[in-house]
């Protein structure tokens, strides 16, 4: 048994709302009302904010080997995907790069405070190692102690193949498990297709009887505005309609983006028990507009929050998102709370995974906790801490950050990886 307690901090966002003061001690990885403590290892978060660890639903951390990339920025959707798509043939998918880019989008979002990585992975070349793939971002995130979503996407894939890698994966990573959660929650498989832009019926009906089989999360990305218009085009319909049809609006489904979406298209979201998450990060520099997280939440959904990759948001840095969302949020309706807007970075984006262990620190969560530093310049005068964790000091970083009650960032810095050596091995494998 290992204890640890988080002690002396300003405040401790508890869960949604909820903010008190004292201690957070987590026993054999969950959080527990209180322990015997002799022994226990204490951090002291004197002048420190308390929040769970942060959770990005949606990354595509392969975009990581590909950020800035010239010929990448400024085009439309249509221009984009083609650029993306090159720069991916020239690099060579594969177990390898794919590991160096989840290590690297990974210990950046450990030291970002972001202890749950959703990696919607998109990208399998034709006779690729995608079980080699699967297994590379696991161990990425397993080396470092993050929490890693892996998502088997696809993007124009054959529809009868992403089945068949979809249903290896599983096989390989996690094997016999009703819900497709590892048994310690380290890792955890879901399914997705990129969108009705992207992939037939075929692959979203096939992906689906996998999730079925396995208990898995579905989760594809809608109704951005290319999205609408490819839909419009192909088929004459908008892609919730084509969702709705092809069983993808549903209460296991979580869809990401969601910048364009009519006041009907909502309410149907919301009877069928339909999670979303917002990725401004992503929305606002591809000219997507900005998602109507108000309305939302209004009608009763869940929303989570999430960088999307590194081809669009060349930073995978959640909480700088979350304060871009509450900023941005003024522009299509009232603006958001600052606290509502770290519920969605937090227990919005867990649940919308199916986890509600994850993203608070009330007894019998996870013992993912992040300690971030108030005491500093940028946060003087504040006069609400918890608002303060987004409205002041832009790019904050946590001092400590806890996984299932292991410190894996301590002062800032990576316990278990070398940040340098992260770094230098991607750069040299793609060539910069
Ligand atoms: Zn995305």
């Amino acid at each position: 048994m290992s204890i640890v307690v988080v002690t002396g901090a300003v405040a401790v966002l508890e869960g949604p709302g909820r903010v008190r003061t004292g201690d957070v001690v987590i026993d054999d990885g969950i959080v527990v009302e209180s322990a015997d403590t002799t022994g226990a290892r204490i951090i002291d978060a004197t002048g420190c904010v308390v929040t769970a660890g942060l959770v990005n639903a949606h990354h595509h951390l392969l975009q990581t080997a590909f950020r800035t990339l010239p010929g990448t920025r400024g085009l439309p959707m249509r221009e984009w995907l083609p650029a993306m798509a090159a720069a991916y043939g020239a690099a060579g998918v594969d177990p390898e790069l794919t590991g160096l880019a989840a290590s690297a989008g990974l210990a950046e979002a450990l030291l970002s405070g972001v202890t749950t990585v959703a990696d919607h992975h998109l990208t399998w070349p034709e006779g690729a190692d995608d079980v080699g793939m699967a297994r590379a971002a696991a161990a990425a995130a397993a080396d470092l102690g993050a929490r890693l979503v892996f998502v088997r996407g696809a993007a124009r894939d054959d529809p009868q193949e992403a089945a068949a890698s979809a249903e290896a994966i599983v096989e390989a990573l996690v094997a016999e498990r009703p819900d497709g959660v590892s048994i310690d929650g380290m890792l955890q498989v879901a399914v997705g297709p990129a969108g009705v832009h992207s992939d037939p019926r075929e692959t979203f009906d096939l992906l689906a009887e996998v999730a079925r089989r396995h208990g898995l999360r579905r989760r594809t990305q809608a109704n951005e505005v290319v999205d609408v218009e490819v839909a419009l085009e192909r088929y004459g319909r908008r892609p919730i309609d084509l969702l709705q049809d092809w069983g993808w609006v549903d209460a296991d489904v979580t869809l990401a983006h969601l910048c364009d979406v009519t006041a009907d298209e909502i309410s149907r979201l919301a009877a069928a028990g339909v999670t979303a998450t917002h990725a401004p990060g992503c929305d606002v520099p591809m000219g997507w507009g900005v998602a109507p997280v108000r309305r939302l939440l209004d009608a009763g959904i869940p929303v989570g929050l999430g960088t999307s990759g590194g081809g669009s948001n060349d930073a995978g840095h959640l909480l700088a998102d979350a304060r871009l969302a509450m900023q941005v949020s003024a522009l299509v309706g009232p603006q958001l709370p600052a606290s509502e807007v770290l519920t969605m970075a937090t227990a919005g984006s867990a649940d919308g995974l199916g986890r509600p262990e994850l993203g608070r620190l009330t007894p019998g969560a996870a013992g993912d906790v992040c300690v971030w530093d108030v005491s500093g310049v940028a946060d003087a005068g504040v006069a609400d801490p918890i608002a303060g964790l987004l409205w002041a000091a832009p790019g904050r970083r946590p001092r400590t950050v806890i996984v299932g009650g292991r410190v894996v960032v301590d002062e800032a810095r990576l316990v278990d990886a070398d940040e340098a050596e992260i770094v230098a091995r991607l750069f040299e494998r793609v060539g910069r």
